[in-house]
């Protein structure tokens, strides 16, 4: 497997090289929002210590970043009165990956509402606006 490399945007943002609209973190995990949100609230969870992906984390990694992926799924959807929540999360290029830190995607969904297409930057005070509703809701 390729070896982490620790130039990726998300090592950066953990380094606070980049900014970031932070969601909640703990010891172990981030949760920021999401710059080409495909739905309103899309937001990332990440582990603070490197890994690729789910195919080199190891099951600590895994375990807090699904932790908090159950609290700020649970935060969005009440947040935005969602009707579900679609999680996503892809390994390496051929799996859809294009940042190689693992992150899980969540998006609050609501019936009838398809997700955006990807690759649009997202308007900021939108962005912060959703931040501020999960953040009040956690
Ligand atoms: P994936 O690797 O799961 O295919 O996608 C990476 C995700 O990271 C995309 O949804 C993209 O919008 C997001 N992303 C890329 N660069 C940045 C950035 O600098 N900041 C934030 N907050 N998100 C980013």
């Amino acid at each position: 497997m390729t070896a982490y490399d620790d130039q990726n945007i998300f090592a950066k943002i953990l380094r606070g090289e980049i900014p970031n609209v932070t969601v909640y973190e703990d010891d172990d995990t981030l949760c920021f929002m999401d710059i080409m949100p495909r739905t309103d609230g899309h937001c990332l969870v990440i582990p603070k210590t490197p890994c690729r992906n789910v195919l080199d984390a190891s099951d600590a990694q895994l375990a807090s970043v699904m932790a908090t992926v159950k609290k700020v799924a649970n935060a969005a959807k009440v947040a935005f009165e969602a009707d579900g929540i679609t999680l996503q999360q892809f390994n390496e290029a051929a799996g859809g990956q294009e940042v190689f830190h693992l992150h899980f995607h969540i998006h609050p969904r609501h019936e009838g509402v398809l997700m955006r297409p990807p690759g649009k930057m997202g308007d900021m005070d939108a962005i912060k606006a959703h931040a501020d509703a999960i953040r009040a809701a956690l």
